[in-house]
């Protein structure tokens, strides 16, 4: 039965004419189950009722017309029941609606189930019998699990447009992605397809192995020439690390390994672009195999680099692309590389079915202040171009096809964000204070995503994160002492005078390294940040020694240890700090010797075990950080990058936000300096709660400095006292939206909550 099913599910999401696969799925079922009729009714959300969509059955010329309202009938039920009904003798049923044109008089046997994707019913899948007959447990169970799984492919159709199609638009599709880029864009898709594309090549032998080697070579020298001109091309847009990324790419072309892998092939008797196709694919299988999402995402970057090179080998010239005035990109994997191609005054927003917030294509449209989303992975982009889409950065939400009603809504969001921009702008440099005169420190997030960071002028009071990743992520070995000091005294001396925590290296989770792959069932629970280090101390010791390298005579430096989950990690990791400070300083001069400060030691909060042992913490450390992207994915059980939880991933659920408040609350009590580094302090609301709290130092990406600031200019402490109180008596997240948002509204700050913007 499992091979029959999971053939009848294959053939359906392979079929491309939908109302064949509709029909060919339905002749399979009724033939599986020896029944006399099979049925699918698919929603149609807009008018409210289920259209027979095919059906081996009921009379052939009613598919396509008859539908049957939500709450009518026993299609009806099903759908609004959202579970299987199975009925002897349907005519007896009183939810029983008699249509004669479907011709079903003889059918008394009625089993129903409802296809349901990610809470939404799609459809319904019926079968019916002559005699009166519960259907069994068995057929039941069979039907149940082929409904399951067709609705994953119902729903990747209804992205395509293919299952309203029938004379409607489809007004309003939504689509949540895992990551992306902040900021809404409204504008007309442009679906782009690889130049070349390597996965359809023939593997093909030649003799001529001098010329393919020279093809190939010169097709290296172009697309080395073409990076560096992409990433030139930028240097005008953004001046940051995050043009780093095209480094990665210089770097796998640069690697005598991939270039020697290919010229082997060649001298094989392979082609060039054969040579480079097996080398690539070798490559990209081994990435993909990998559970860990950072190495798995540099397989896209690999398949970039390849398709690449093969158009240089190929020597194509491609016909300029029409491209309309202003657009949204919309790509199966949206590069780093595609994206600098595509920059321009144009370009609105980026989609990409691939991909997450750690893919270098995310890192760069922050940057580039880009609204984009990643990772819809059941999008299917081929019918998308041309149409109009709206994309919500914040939320990462793609609207296609969007309706007028959302279209207004959002142009006012749009147009308010610009407003606001503007205006909050001309307080950046303004103090965070409260109208009644409370201080709050506001300071930047620096690292992972790039733009402002570096400069001083976006009004923050020093850095609140430093993510020390990335650096470690671009490149193909460990970084050397010499290579993190250079960086980290970079870093410190742009903010002299301010302070700058840094994070020790927090690898593992959804963060890995090229050269240093980990490979675990569940990667979030397993070898990560404190964890690895401590068990490297090699690792440990070089980046603290170059950290402190880097503040000698600075002195604005602290430490921060990433996943502290027990004291005896924060023991470790301090007696390595010491070795670290004691060898640095018996290899200086006195005199310079006493110039070598050992900086602040601090721990993140955010495994919830250390919530309950602050008090021994608080002995240790000279400050807490919470790390509330962590903190809500741990108390909540939602992993922060999985596209169907997604919903559930709330910062604002109110165990998350008791949580924020008990760890202010005893570390007011123990007198620790308390910060907050996770997204929570973007956003105005967040940031307002936090501050009621009682967090002294809030530390978010640059572009929410001036909302965030704006908004505690406008507030007075007592107000958000007493916000704070309601907010902590709700039991439900959608109230605590809902309220605060009523509370916004009062405070005049409505338009913070609207449209989340930064
Ligand atoms: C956090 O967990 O809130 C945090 C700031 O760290 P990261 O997002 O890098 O895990
Ligand atoms: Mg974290």
């Amino acid at each position: 039965m499992l091979t029959i099913l999971r053939r009848i599910v294959l053939e359906f999401s392979q079929a491309s004419v939908l109302d064949q696969a509709l029909m060919r799925l339905v002749t399979q079922v009724k033939e599986t189950l020896a029944t006399q009729c099979c049925s699918i009714y698919l929603a149609d959300h807009q008018q409210q009722h289920f259209l027979l969509m095919a059906s081996n059955g009921l009379a052939p010329d009613t598919v396509g017309l008859t539908s049957i309202g939500f709450t009518e009938g026993l299609v009806g039920l099903v759908g609004q029941r959202e579970e299987p009904i199975n009925i002897a003798n349907a005519h007896q049923h009183p939810d029983f609606m008699y249509a004669p044109e479907v011709e079903e008089e003889k059918f008394q046997a009625f089993l129903g189930t409802p296809i349901i994707h990610q809470r939404k019913v799609l459809g319904v899948l019926t079968v019916q019998q002559t005699q009166a007959r519960v259907f069994s447990e068995h057929e039941e169970a069979f039907l149940v699990t082929l409904s399951a799984q067709l609705a994953m492919a119902l729903a990747s159709r209804e992205a395509q447009g293919a299952i309203l199609g029938r004379g409607q638009q489809n007004i309003g599709q939504q689509h949540k992605g895992i990551g992306g880029a902040p900021g809404i864009a409204i504008g007309e898709m442009v679906v782009i397809q690889p130049k070349a594309d390597l996965s359809a090549i023939a593997v093909n032998q030649t003799d001529d192995i001098t010329l393919q080697l020279q093809i190939f070579h010169d097709a290296v020298v172009r697309t080395l020439a073409e990076f560096c001109q992409l990433s030139e091309k930028l240097k005008s847009v953004i001046s940051d690390s995050s043009l780093d990324i095209f480094d990665v790419y210089k770097q796998l072309l640069d690697n005598d390994s991939f270039k020697v892998e290919v010229i082997a092939k060649i001298k094989q008797g392979f082609n060039a672009q054969s040579a480079l196709k097996l080398v690539v694919d070798g490559y990209v299988i081994q990435f993909e195999a990998l559970d860990d999402e950072y190495l798995r995402e540099r397989a896209y970057d690999i398949k970039d680099l390849g398709n690449r090179l093969l158009n240089h080998i190929q020597n194509q010239t491609e016909p300029e692309q029409d491209l309309p005035a202003k657009f949204i990109l919309v790509a199966e994997d949206v590069s780093a590389t595609l994206l600098a191609e595509y920059q321009h005054s144009g370009l609105l927003g980026v989609v990409s079915v691939n991909g997450s917030n750690n893919s270098h294509a995310a890192i760069l449209a922050k940057a580039l202040n880009i609204p984009a989303i990643m990772g819809i992975d059941y999008l299917a982009i081929r019918q998308l171009n041309q149409k109009r889409a709206i994309i919500d950065g914040y939320a990462y939400q793609l609207y296609v096809s969007p309706g007028a009603a959302l279209v207004t809504e959002y142009q006012h969001i749009l147009a308010t964000e610009l407003e606001l921009q503007t205006q909050v702008k001309q307080a950046a440099h303004l103090p965070a204070v409260t109208l009644d005169g409370h201080a709050m420190n506001l300071m930047v997030n620096s690292g992972l995503s790039a733009g402002l960071e570096y400069s001083q002028n976006v009004g923050a009071d020093g850095v609140g994160l430093y993510r020390t990743e990335i650096p470690f992520m671009n490149r193909n070995c460990f970084p050397s002492e010499n290579a993190q000091t250079a960086l980290y005294h970079t870093v410190l001396s742009s903010f002299a005078g301010k302070p700058v925590t840094m994070r020790t290296l927090d690898v593992g989770g959804d963060k890995s390294l090229p050269y240093f792959p980990i490979i675990e069932t569940n990667p979030f629970l397993g070898w990560r940040g404190i964890r690895i280090t401590l068990d490297h101390p090699e690792i440990f010791l070089v980046q603290i020694r170059a950290m402190l390298r880097a503040n000698y005579q600075l002195d604005n430096l602290a430490i921060m240890l990433p996943m502290i989950s027990s004291i005896s990690e924060v023991d470790e990791a301090i007696k390595l700090i010491n070795q670290a400070h004691y060898e640095l300083r018996s290899e200086l001069l006195n005199d310079q010797a006493d110039c070598l400060a050992r900086p602040k030691i601090g721990v993140m909060i955010e495994v919830p075990s250390v919530m309950f042992q602050l008090p021994e913490l608080a002995d240790k450390v000279d400050f807490f950080s919470v790390g509330s992207n962590d903190l809500t994915q741990y108390l909540l059980a939602v992993d922060r990058n999985n596209s169907r939880v997604a919903s559930l991933y709330d910062f604002y659920h109110p165990a998350v936000l008791r949580a924020l408040n008990y760890i202010a609350e005893h570390s007011s009590q123990l007198k620790m300096p308390l910060s907050i580094c996770g997204e929570l302090a973007n956003e105005p609301t967040g940031a307002l709660l936090l501050m009621a709290m009682g967090y002294q130092n809030l530390s978010m990406s640059a572009h929410s400095i001036a909302k965030v600031k704006w908004a505690i200019r406008h507030v007075e402490m007592q107000q958000l006292e007493s916000m704070l109180a309601a907010v902590l008596r709700q039991t439900d997240v959608l109230n605590v939206h809902r309220y605060l948002h009523q509370q916004f509204v009062k405070l005049g700050l409505e338009d913070f909550v609207h449209g989340k913007w930064e």
